[in-house]
């Protein structure tokens, strides 16, 4: 969540676009959840057709939200748009309560990733950002753009971790990730709310480490011998404040 919002697509884009749901444009509409996390693809730029089609073809968003859909109750709809952002960035937009996820952060990440990795990738982001529609609808009080930035991280730590059995190497995927952005660019941008990559990559590793409870002793070091309480603080307070929301 670090860019400018723009006004949504004029309803002559929608109509071109065959966007259908919830375009707002007396089109034709594909019924669509009137709450929940929901995921709409816009026409992507000619650049970025092939990121669409993975997208697509994995059905990852659509995974995504069907995973989050059944562990939180959302009062309104969120809506994931995966579209052509021109270098803006995936990010949440707490005005209209929407997920953008950008084919060309995908293009970027292609030339160091294969297709795993990717949709790890993928999935690691969703549920950042999922996490900040979460915070927004439970309204939690403002610590900051560096607390939410940390809790939007705990949130994807929590349901990764909580959910399929490839959410450990999910967030070891997203550590190395960022351990690549951080080797490509050492000096932390003090403008930027996100905590360093070196320091995100070791949260996600202390996660996985605390949860895994003396199972990866792969990733053991004197440094992470407190992970499991930092991970059970995570967890319990994660739980805690989605209570209102927590389907069972
Ligand atoms: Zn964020």
């Amino acid at each position: 969540m670090s860019r400018r919002w723009r006004a949504a697509a004029p309803c002559v884009m929608a109509a071109l676009l065959s966007l259908g749901a919830g375009s707002g444009c007396g089109l034709p509409e594909r019924p669509a959840p009137e709450r929940g996390f929901r995921v709409r693809y816009e026409k992507s730029d000619a650049a970025d057709r092939d990121e669409q089609r993975f997208l697509r073809d994995r059905g990852l968003a659509e995974s995504t939200a069907a995973d989050l859909n059944a562990y939180v109750g959302l009062p309104y709809a969120v809506e994931v748009v995966a579209r052509s952002c021109h270098g803006e960035g995936t990010g949440y937009d707490p005005d209209t309560h929407r997920i953008e996820l950008c084919y060309d952060d995908l293009a970027e990440q292609r030339g160091s990733h294969d297709d795993e990795e990717l949709s790890a990738l993928v999935r690691e982001t969703l549920h950042h950002e999922a996490g900040h529609a979460l915070i927004d609808a439970l309204d939690l009080p403002d610590q900051g753009e560096r607390a939410e930035e940390d809790a939007a991280d705990g949130f994807a730590q929590v349901m990764l971790l909580r959910g399929r059995p490839e959410g450990e190497e999910t967030l070891l995927i997203a550590a190395r990730d960022y351990d690549l952005a951080a080797a490509a660019d050492p000096v932390p941008d003090p403008a930027d709310e996100h905590a360093p990559d070196a320091a995100r990559a070791e949260s996600h590793r202390c996660a996985v480490y605390g949860y895994a409870a003396g199972r990866r002793e792969d990733l053991a070091t004197p440094a992470r011998a407190g992970c499991a309480a930092t991970w059970a603080r995570t967890r319990d307070t994660w739980t805690r404040d989605l209570a209102p929301l927590l389907r069972h």
